[in-house]
């Protein structure tokens, strides 16, 4: 059975990582290696080669850089989504309570934030987790319900953003 690299779809050899590695599945060493080592400029421009939105976030939440899919589907520019906390990112409505995104009593059950700890923590990736976010739009308060991928790198977590969709109100 072929193994494709769930960021660059390029195919994976059997055992490319190391064994002592946590990144088990899901990226190539090559994605891994340039990742852990390009500047902020240059990665921007390796995300754009993965699909869908890319952001890479790390162990506070925030956002380190993301692909241009990443930025139009945050509807954020570049300058307003680098080194800003996840929820001021998407316009998370508890972020804009006391404390801020990360701090406040709805962030220990946020989906979002538990899938990114669990990568970082345990180097497990999951994969196309069901999160529903109340988001704060021009319209008003929406629930989206997204589809994330997480994947540690090193002492950060690739996030991906397989789906967002307005929950419908009846
Ligand atoms: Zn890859």
């Amino acid at each position: 059975m072929k193994t494709l690299c769930a960021w660059c779809k390029t195919e994976m050899v059997a055992g490319e990582n190391r064994a002592d590695e946590p990144i088990s599945h899901g990226i190539c060493a090559a994605c891994a290696q340039e990742i852990l080592h390009l500047e902020r400029e240059p990665l921007r421009t390796f995300l754009g080669r993965f699909h869908g939105p890319v952001l890479l976030v790390d162990a506070d939440g925030r956002v380190i850089t993301a692909n241009q899919e990443g930025y139009a589907a945050l509807r954020k520019a570049p300058e307003k989504t680098d080194g800003n906390l996840g929820g001021d990112v998407i316009n998370c409505t508890h972020a804009r309570k006391p404390g801020g995104c990360g701090k406040t009593v709805h962030c220990k059950t946020c989906t979002i934030r538990l899938s990114v700890n669990d990568t970082l923590l345990t180097g497990r990736a999951h994969v196309k987790v069901p999160a529903y976010m109340d988001l704060y739009q021009i319209t008003g308060e929406t629930t989206v319900r997204f589809l994330i991928t997480t994947e540690k790198v090193g002492d950060t977590v690739l996030l991906r953003i397989d789906e967002a969709k307005p929950e419908d109100k009846e």
